[in-house]
């Protein structure tokens, strides 16, 4: 006796199972991909929001220059800064907060925009 191939119903209702299967499968990946991204995304924030925050001049800090790199206006009596560590170069906050964003989104590193070097962070990047 030779095996009785299935009959066409039964083919379909199997393939309409394994295209349910995959289907979960690729909404579970794109699911945990979502949110490893966000999780990332979150941590980078954190770590660039550890740099603290200060009025300019800010006190106690050798100023070398009153000018952002970033933005190229002088920074104004009273506007946020912050500085990039070790280094000690100056930004506007908001300015820096976007060029490290940008930089570790596309580069996967964050430095200083000025001297290039890698920035020391209170709270550092968790790997996700
Ligand atoms: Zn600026
Ligand atoms: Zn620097």
């Amino acid at each position: 006796m030779w095996p009785v191939s299935p009959k066409p119903k039964e083919a379909v209702r199997i393939e309409i199972i394994c295209l349910v299967v995959v289907a979960v499968c690729v909404f579970i990946m794109v699911v945990i991909c979502i949110r490893r991204g966000n999780q990332k995304e979150h941590n980078i924030k954190v770590a660039i929001n550890s740099i603290s925050t200060s009025p300019f001049p800010p006190p106690s800090v050798d100023i070398q220059r009153d000018d952002c790199v970033i933005c190229l206006a002088k920074i104004v009596t009273g506007e946020h800064v912050k500085i990039a560590q070790p280094c000690g170069h100056l930004f506007h906050a908001v300015c820096i907060d976007r060029w490290l964003l940008t930089e570790f989104r596309c580069l996967n590193m964050l430095s200083c925009p000025t001297c290039r070097r890698a920035l020391v962070l209170k709270k550092q990047v968790v790997a996700t």
